[in-house]
């Protein structure tokens, strides 16, 4: 009875071991197997059209002025429109972070672009994918640069154009929640230093979204994503934004709770017109008065990558301490986070327009 025990248990150890020899023998094929299937679906449903953007172009080269002016009517790029299809049904998503612009139209196909050629021109334009799926066309644009898309619509027919944020803001801000994603920053009682930081950027957003001052925001994310630290900085690099800022929260170098508190904000040292300086002080200062903190003062900061790599004026505010107690209770509470984003809204607006 034993050894009949013995023997099954034996027979089910030997299949086992024969199933995962043979995982480990196909399972990396499988994997890439699967790959492939889904890079053929990818490629069959997302399709480049930037070769019809560039033959359109050099079409557009050989006819006469008169007829590139009646085709695009100065603008960049001319989209045709099915008869039944306005552009009330057109919506553009600009991800300025990666530079792509999405511009979804509903009511058109796959062979949209078969019956309604693009014209126009590839200026800044790195590449143009289109997908459809259930009458909804997406035709996503990658641009070389930060731009704002602008849609001109007249008749049948929509315009694209891509401006730079200053042709169509008075002032540029990049603002940074900082950390994110699998990267939480400090996590102290629980509270993730990520989860912190775009609370206080959203709350700034907030703002920003309300004021009736014409400056263009870029925020690095407003969800729970992590952008490298290069696509970060180059936001702002590319957007030539008239300022950068970066909201984090400290903890002591330990990690360990302690008495220490206060509210920090680093510059970059190496910036000679002192604008980083002046704008880290305006925050400093703004940030002490609206939340009683203690002052650890304007650090230079340019260890840190993104402050070293800014080319416009950039400042790093660490709100307060996660590593005691009662500040990290105040950093979680709304009211705090809503002075915090007034303190550095009129931070900003200060230092654009003057007080
Ligand atoms: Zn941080």
């Amino acid at each position: 009875m034993e050894n009949k025990v013995m023997g099954i248990f034996t027979a089910i150890i030997l299949v086992i071991v024969i199933a995962m020899s043979c995982l480990l023998i196909y399972g990396p094929n499988m994997h890439i197997i699967a790959l492939q299937i889904q890079d053929s679906k990818v490629s069959r449903e997302r399709i480049s059209v930037m070769q019809m953007l560039r033959s359109s172009e050099e079409e557009l080269d050989e006819d006469t002025e008169a007829t590139v002016r009646d085709v695009l009517k100065g603008h960049q790029i001319r989209l045709m429109l099915p008869k039944d299809v306005t552009s009330a049904g057109v919506s553009i998503l600009n991800d300025y972070v990666n530079r792509t612009i999405a511009i979804t139209i509903k009511g058109i196909g796959k062979d949209y672009f078969s019956q309604y050629p693009m014209r126009g021109n590839a200026d800044n334009i790195v590449d143009v994918i289109y997908d459809s799926e259930n009458l909804i066309g997406v035709i996503e644009i990658t641009l070389d640069d930060v731009k704002e898309v602008q849609m001109t619509s007249e008749g049948e027919y929509i315009y694209l154009d891509f401006l730079d944020p200053h042709d169509v803001y008075d002032y540029v801000v990049v603002v940074d929640a900082g950390h994110g994603g699998n990267v939480p920053g400090a996590t102290k009682m629980g509270v993730s230093e990520k989860d912190l930081d775009l609370d206080f950027v959203l709350q700034l957003k907030k703002m920003f979204s309300q004021s009736s001052k014409n400056i263009g925001v870029y925020y690095t994310r407003t969800d729970d994503t992590n952008p490298s630290f290069e696509s970060r900085v180059a936001l702002a690099n590319d957007s030539d934004a008239d300022l950068f800022l970066s909201i984090h929260n400290n903890s002591t170098a330990s990690g360990r709770m302690s008495s220490i508190n206060g509210t920090e904000v680093m510059y970059k040292g190496a910036d000679t017109t002192g604008n980083s300086k002046r704008f880290a002080s305006l925050c400093l200062d703004n940030l002490l008065s609206a939340l009683g903190s203690k002052s650890k003062g304007t650090v230079v900061g340019d260890e840190v990558y993104i402050i070293r790599m800014s080319e416009v004026p950039v400042a790093l505010v660490e709100v307060g301490f996660m590593t005691n107690a009662q500040e990290l209770e105040k950093l979680q509470d709304r009211e705090y986070q809503k002075k915090t984003a007034g303190a550095l809204y009129d931070a900003i607006v200060s230092y654009l327009y003057g007080d």
